[in-house]
């Protein structure tokens, strides 16, 4: 018998962020996360409560919605073990899957067949930020590169100061997909367009397509 997972929600939408931002997408929303980031969206899923699902379950529910692409959230997917293994599975079926992390863990343990979206939390978000994953990123084959997208959420002007701080002591635009995007209600994302090309920074301007689309819903989407 198979371990189960806790699922908050398992829906179908549009992918809102990432490079693969406005495709069809399954997601698995994994419940429980031990951070406490003072922007969270989905503070709804950060208890350890929801339904228990096995993995071939999950796979089942994804499988009936008819899209090649899932992505694996939550809360923080990795804070359950059965996580790696379900991503593995999904792989072997075929699909293109993604994992958002908050990145407070390392993902080394994640198939590297996973596309790794992961959170480098700025200083307003009052969480610390694992830079563990960006050597693991750097020091990863070529061909595994493209597999690691770095993203950053900012609130402020002193959080973009971070921002490139970062981005410079690793030469990590260069290296990696870097997805800039703001915090909603505290910095103005034409703010931050403004500022990218001033700079000129080799970095993808993130809009959470999804929130435009169904602005004020903040389940299933
Ligand atoms: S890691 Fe993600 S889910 Fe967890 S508190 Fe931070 S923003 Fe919310």
């Amino acid at each position: 018998m198979s371990e189960t997972l806790l699922v908050s929600e398992l829906f179908l939408s549009i992918q809102g962020e990432s490079s693969y931002a406005g495709r069809p997408c399954a997601f698995v929303r994994l419940a429980g996360c031990e951070a406490e980031c003072a922007w969270c969206d989905t503070r709804y899923a950060a208890a350890p409560e929801g339904d228990p699902m096995t993995p071939e379950g999950i796979v089942e529910r994804v499988k009936s919605f008819g899209v090649p692409l899932v992505e694996i959230t939550g809360g923080e997917p990795l804070e359950q073990p059965p996580a790696y293994g379900l991503m593995s599975l999904l792989c072997d079926r075929g699909y293109t899957v993604l994992l958002e992390t908050g990145g407070f863990l390392p993902v080394d343990r994640v198939d590297p067949r996973v596309h790794k979206i992961i959170d480098l939390k700025p200083p307003s978000s009052g969480a610390a930020c694992l830079t563990q994953n960006i050597e693991l990123a750097l020091e990863a084959p070529d061909e595994l590169k493209g597999s690691y997208e770095f993203k950053i959420i900012l609130a402020s002007r002193s959080d973009y100061a971070w921002a490139l701080e970062l981005l410079r002591r690793y030469d990590l635009a260069a290296r990696c997909t870097v997805l800039l995007g703001t915090v909603s209600g505290k910095l103005s994302p034409a703010e931050l367009a403004g500022w990218i090309l001033e700079d000129r920074l080799n970095v993808r301007l993130q809009l959470q397509l999804h929130k435009l689309l169904w602005p004020g819903k903040d389940r299933g989407v």
